[in-house]
């Protein structure tokens, strides 16, 4: 299958709609003030404010300063910081309901558990999973995400609740090549249904997911990354999540080559491995070719790099997507952070799904990065760090999913995409290292979505 021939709608994501306040309307204008006010890319602003006129940020800035419509409703939160809603740069809201599968059950016990528990689910479990997830999401104070969907109603789920963010569709098990052209056709309808679902959601854009290195023949990964550049797809894929992962990628050979050969096998355990790391394979294969704001890519996890591969994704410019709480408790190790702080890689967080994470809660998923950051830096730990896994949550997450201009910052014209947590010590003026330690999903008092209140907890 050529993928002129594949026909169907055009995949390149269309820019966000330029009517500001175009919806919601209706809403009379919204105040929010709190203790504390975080734009992330202006200093926080101590009894600060913010006005929502639509779906838009209208004015920031101290309580006193900002001017309001009569017909404003105004809401304020007493000890409590306001920052952008989170952004979650890896999920799969299918999972949900799955999880978690088992407490720090081992990577290689726990992937066959998933398969089996994914054949044995009912159609109607997918949909119900997704919602779930994206509510869990919203109560801890997300509004955007970097969501894999493998049966599809997570696309749904997210356009539902107007997320923001990528849905990237997964390809997975294509490792022979005697059915690659039926199985791409395949996955181009899949492609052309999600956008044809997405056209509506004006926040939502549909990306690519293929799976991992061991689930692709690396002839696949080549077709996708060419089907990526040609559609001008965003891009996500698991990268470096294990020893074994990794072993196989340089020698075709393991437990995990072991284990592929007496499924159908692998083109890489054929060639004897491709001698280096999984990310320069993928980045041999074509995944992160002439990436740009309109076609980024996360890669998920990132625990194993060599320091040629991340030197490599810091020049292509790729994003990790660290997930250190799935990572525990799947056995897999720790990701490098301060080796990837310090050569400059992107980075971002995610939580993983459910099925290798006990919460969708990115502030847990906050505090568990920065504890390995520090132990990692030891004495060279930054001062700042806290401010730059706040940045992670929020703007950098933002600039990984190509859509730094449309949320991430509290900033006028940007979507009105808040969440208002409680202070642990509302006293204390390090609101960043609170927020980043001190927090839990449970925390979260008010999550806005595009303007409108969608998460609400009294005091
Ligand atoms: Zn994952």
């Amino acid at each position: 299958m050529s993928l002129e021939a594949s026909g169907g709608a055009d995949l390149t994501p269309g820019p966000f709609p330029s009517g500001k306040g175009s919806h919601g309307g209706d809403r009379p204008p919204l105040l929010l003030t709190a203790d504390w006010v975080l734009p992330i890319t202006e200093p926080p602003i101590r009894d600060g404010a913010v006005l929502i006129v639509g779906e838009r940020i209208r004015a920031v800035g101290p309580r006193r300063s900002i001017e309001t419509p009569s017909n404003t409703v105004h809401r304020h939160y007493d000890g409590a910081a306001m920052l952008p809603g989170l952004v979650n740069l890896h999920t799969h809201l299918e999972y949900t309901n799955f999880g978690p599968l088992s407490e720090r059950q081992p990577f290689w016990e726990w992937i066959p558990a998933l398969i089996r528990r994914s054949h044995q689910a009912p159609a109607d479990f997918w949909p119900a999973s997704a919602n779930a997830g994206v509510r869990q999401l919203v109560a801890a104070g997300t509004t955007c995400v970097g969501d894999i969907v493998t049966f599809g109603p997570g696309l749904a789920a997210a356009r539902t609740h107007n997320l923001a963010g990528i849905s990237y569709i997964e390809a997975v098990g294509m490792r022979e090549r005697v059915r690659l052209d039926e199985q791409l056709a395949e996955l181009t309808t899949k492609l052309d249904r999600s956008v044809r679902l997405a056209a509506g959601a004006q926040r939502l854009r549909v990306g690519l997911g293929p799976h991992t290195i061991y689930t692709l023949s690396t002839v696949a990964l080549e077709r996708l990354g060419d089907l990526a550049q040609a559609r001008k797809l965003p891009l996500t894929i698991h990268l470096a999540e294990t020893v074994e992962e990794v072993e196989f990628s340089r020698s075709g050979q393991g437990s995990l080559a072991e284990g592929l050969a007496t499924k159908g096998g692998h083109d890489l355990i054929e060639a004897g491995g491709c001698g280096t790391g999984p990310a320069l394979l993928a980045d041999r294969c074509g995944l992160f070719e002439g990436l740009s704001l309109r076609r980024p890519a996360v890669v998920a996890h990132g625990v194993h790099f060599d320091d040629e591969e991340i030197a490599r994704l810091a020049a292509r410019g790729v994003t990790v997507a660290l997930c250190p709480r799935s990572n525990a408790m799947l056995g897999c190790g720790e990701a490098p952070i301060q080796r990837l702080v310090e050569q400059d890689v992107r980075l971002g967080l995610g939580t993983d799904s459910l099925a290798s994470n006990e919460s969708l809660d990115l502030f847990a998923e906050a505090a568990a990065a920065y504890a390995l950051w520090q132990r990692q830096a030891g004495a060279s730990f930054d001062p700042r760090a806290a401010d730059r896994v706040l940045r992670w949550l929020t703007i950098e997450g933002a600039q990984a999913l190509g859509l730094e201009q449309e949320l991430g910052s509290i900033t006028v014209g940007k979507y009105a995409d808040l969440a208002v947590v409680a202070l642990p010590h509302p006293g204390d003026t390090d609101i960043a290292k609170q927020l980043c330690t001190g927090v839990r999903a449970s925390a979260v008092r008010c999550t806005v979505v595009a303007g409108a209140i969608a998460h609400s907890v009294t005091a």
